[in-house]
């Protein structure tokens, strides 16, 4: 497979794929549902239905990751630019999210979407990636690919690893690539070139910690870079080309559409997996992704067939 190198080691593209990355589609209602929550704690809500977005954050300061934190943000663009600056916002930053407790159904089993023997050079082949974690509803996202038989890559943040280290063991035990998101969501850019490396090399020994393995890819938080950080950085960056803001709308079916629509062979998929209805959205993504002939693989997988350079940034895996 080709790959379509967007943001070159020195940040200049390279490709006139950019436009798709420029895309931002702001999806209106859609036909795509999420089921049906069973609010059975009560902590939060006692509805049975959806819990409505927005009313969720219950910190004391909103973090960066909460929709009040990002509005005092200087504004940028979500999706990766051709510059190194300004940068994508792949996300907030962690911390400040507090969602529902109630727990999630479990997962419908799903004959026949099940993944076998993939090979990108000849399926349609794509990655889901999720930022940020771990979060209250890894557990149930991986249940859920489980059910699916689809590979995902999630960027850990290393302050979270031991939250849960099983959790991150698991990931990787069930296929799935665990990679480097930093230690604590810190712009990269903002860092000295030892801070980076220190941040990242702290992250790489708690993910091994964990799975055995460190990260072979890296996401810059915010999507941040400049040329500091593609010098300090060792292993190749994971950026994404289809953003489904879904740390914004909070809102599954809007997280769906974008998903489905902004789609093509080769994309890299941005989530947060510490949002439930990102993790409401999953099965309805792979519903109709799998309709449409995709296959879920890991960022690795992706770019199988591809060198990717360490220190230089990609953001798909585009066929030609
Ligand atoms: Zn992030």
């Amino acid at each position: 497979m080709n790959v379509t190198r967007l943001i070159s080691k020195f940040g200049f593209a390279t490709s006139s794929s950019l436009t798709i990355a420029a895309a931002l589609l702001l999806a209106g209602p859609g036909a795509a549902t999420a089921e049906p929550l069973q609010g059975t704690d009560g902590t939060q809500s006692t509805e049975s239905t959806q819990i409505p977005e927005g009313t969720q954050n219950n910190e004391g300061a909103p973090g960066p990751d909460s929709p009040q934190g990002t509005q005092d943000a200087p504004s940028q663009p979500d999706a990766p630019a051709p510059q190194d600056t300004p940068a994508p916002q792949d996300t907030p930053a962690p911390g400040g999210e507090s969602e529902p407790q109630s727990p999630l159904p479990a997962p419908d089993p799903a004959p026949g979407t099940v993944q076998q023997d993939t090979d990108c050079t000849v399926d349609k082949c794509i990655a889901l990636t999720f930022d940020d974690g771990l979060g209250d509803y890894t557990d149930h996202l991986l249940d859920t690919l489980d059910a699916y038989g689809a590979e995902a890559t999630f960027y850990l943040l290393g302050s979270k690893v031991a939250d849960n280290p099983e959790t991150v063991k698991r990931m990787a035990d069930e296929g799935h690539e665990v990679g480097n998101h930093s230690w604590d969501h810190e712009d990269l850019t903002e860092l000295s070139p030892e801070e980076i490396g220190a941040d990242l090399a702290r992250t790489d020994k708690a993910i091994a910690a964990a799975t055995g393995s460190e990260p072979e890819t890296v996401r810059p938080p915010y999507g941040a870079l400049n040329e500091s950080v593609h010098e300090s950085v060792t292993q190749p960056m994971m950026l994404w080309d289809v953003d489904t803001l879904d740390w914004k709308s909070r809102d599954s079916g809007k997280v769906t559409d974008v998903a489905v629509e902004e789609t093509s062979e080769g994309s890299v998929l941005l989530f947060h997996d510490i949002h439930r209805s990102t993790v409401e959205a999953i099965p309805q993504v792979l519903e109709q992704l799998s309709q449409q002939g995709y296959t879920f693989v890991t960022v690795d997988e992706l770019f199988d067939t591809q060198t990717m350079e360490p220190g230089a940034a990609y953001s798909d895996a585009r066929l030609q």
